[in-house]
């Protein structure tokens, strides 16, 4: 055991210390500098350190710091609703804050459910999801997220769900597929599903509208989510997108699903949400779903001590101005442009990188033991986190994760700069990375 009394990640090993933040960088008490390629866990958009995200908050610390919202509303969470609803997929009529991305996805499960039971239609108990997804830690999310070595521990605590493929074209597309073909297969697999379980007993597919951690970003090919939300419309079944990582401008549009033509019934957002800056999620709803319980019980039969928490609410709101007034979704589209073009000019040989795929500033680069046959490394190998080890020794931060393939094989690593990164931040990341992963496969 190591000399500290918080229960880390892992019991064995102690993290360094953070002390400061500023911009792409964070630093340690050893006076060690990191660039931050990953915001974490896709989390800092605004890096580090920002000053008007943390005036907002001062400034809401000073005036208010919690009330709750069984007897309050607070200005700053109807400004922040106002904000999100006015920039949301149409349609969209409320939010509903939380303090995390499993909050916003539990939240989303049960309002969905509270749907069916508010239209008389509460046979309606199943949810449907993907393989290889990942939807949060809560008992819920877990159970509906598709991550198999993060649920089998658990796996009997868990409700019964439906996985059905993901959208993988890398391993999955067949040979002679088309893209298109490839996701008219996909929404028919989907569509087999839920006649399988009986339409009348489907509450809602789930679905990260870009694959986040767990294959390491999964892009939709072209027409799959259109073609997924007329499955779903057929059959009357909710479709609730969970853009907890990939949402909130991360690859270009504020909603990924702008760029898919869909619009879902709930929609979860939380780590660009804040920024980092505080704990906070949402779900956005659309009017119809909020209107069913308007109109029933008159109240959604959920709740949390931090709902709406000012602090976070300011954050919030003071992250989401800075990326409409200084039009960072255009930079997010140019600096991925960018990080794209040095990914591949990096790679382009390199025996061990099977594919590099991703959306403005969301990209996954997943690593093989053999380029033309795709097969990966021996888990045992643990390459994933010899990437992650070495890049932390060349001050770089990078997201990189196992099971990419099936939950057990395959590596890959996750890039997800803040959208204030510069070209130069950008070539450095790139270098360190080669750097990186040469001295972990070689060491
Ligand atoms: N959904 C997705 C797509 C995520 O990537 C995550 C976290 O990584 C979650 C949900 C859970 O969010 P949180 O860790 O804030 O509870």
């Amino acid at each position: 055991m190591t000399n500290t009394h918080v229960l880390h990640r892992h019991l064995h090993h102690r993290p360094p210390t953070a002390v400061s933040g500023q911009g792409v960088w964070l630093e340690d008490d050893q006076g060690r500098r990191y660039l931050d390629a990953s915001g974490g866990a896709a989390v800092s958009c605004l890096g580090h350190g920002h000053p008007e995200v943390i005036a907002a908050m001062h400034a809401q610390i000073d005036r208010l710091a919690y009330a709750h919202t069984g007897f309050f509303t607070t200005e700053v969470a109807e400004r922040l609703a106002d904000h999100l609803v006015a920039s949301g997929p149409p349609g969209t009529s409320h939010a509903y804050f939380v303090s995390g991305g499993s909050e916003a996805m539990e939240a989303a499960l049960k309002m969905a459910r509270q749907y069916f039971v508010e239209t008389g239609q509460p046979q309606r108990s199943h949810f449907i999801a993907r393989r290889q997804s990942y939807h949060g830690n809560t008992l819920g999310a877990l159970a509906i997220g598709g991550n198999a070595w993060r649920r089998e521990p658990f796996a009997p605590l868990l409700i019964p769900a439906t996985h059905v493929s993901p959208c993988y074209p890398y391993r999955e597309m067949r040979a002679g597929e088309s893209p298109q073909d490839y996701g008219r297969r996909l929404a028919d697999e989907l569509e087999h599903a839920i006649l399988e379980r009986g339409p009348e007993r489907v509450i809602a597919f789930v679905a990260e509208t870009v694959g986040g951690a767990t294959a390491g970003v999964l892009t939709p090919v072209p027409g799959y989510f259109k073609a997924v939300r007329e499955v779903c419309d057929r059959h009357g079944v909710l479709l609730i997108l969970d853009e907890v990582m990939c949402g909130m401008g991360r690859t270009g549009s504020l909603h990924a699903c702008e760029q898919e033509g869909v619009v879902p019934d709930l929609i979860a957002v939380a780590k660009g949400l804040g920024g980092g800056y505080q704990p906070i999620g949402a779900v956005l709803a659309q009017g119809h779903v909020v209107e069913a319980m308007s109109t029933g019980s008159g109240f959604f039969q959920h709740g949390h001590t931090y709902l709406g928490h000012p602090v976070a609410c300011a954050a919030a709101l003071a992250v989401q101005q800075v990326i409409e007034r200084d039009g960072l979704l255009a930079r997010v589209r140019e600096r991925g442009a960018r990080l794209e073009a040095l990914l591949r000019e990096a790679f382009v040989d390199h025996p061990h990188v099977g594919d590099i795929r991703g959306r403005g500033l969301f990209w996954g680069v997943e690593l093989v033991e053999d380029r033309a046959t795709q097969k990966p490394f021996d888990p045992a190998l643990k390459l994933h986190a010899r990437v992650k080890a070495e890049a932390l020794r060349e001050g770089l931060m990078l997201y990189p994760m196992g099971g990419t393939v099936d939950g057990r094989y395959g590596d890959h690593v996750l890039l997800a700069p803040p959208f204030i990164v510069d070209d130069t931040e950008l070539a450095l990341i790139v270098e360190r990375f080669h750097a990186a992963l040469q001295r972990s496969i070689h060491s």
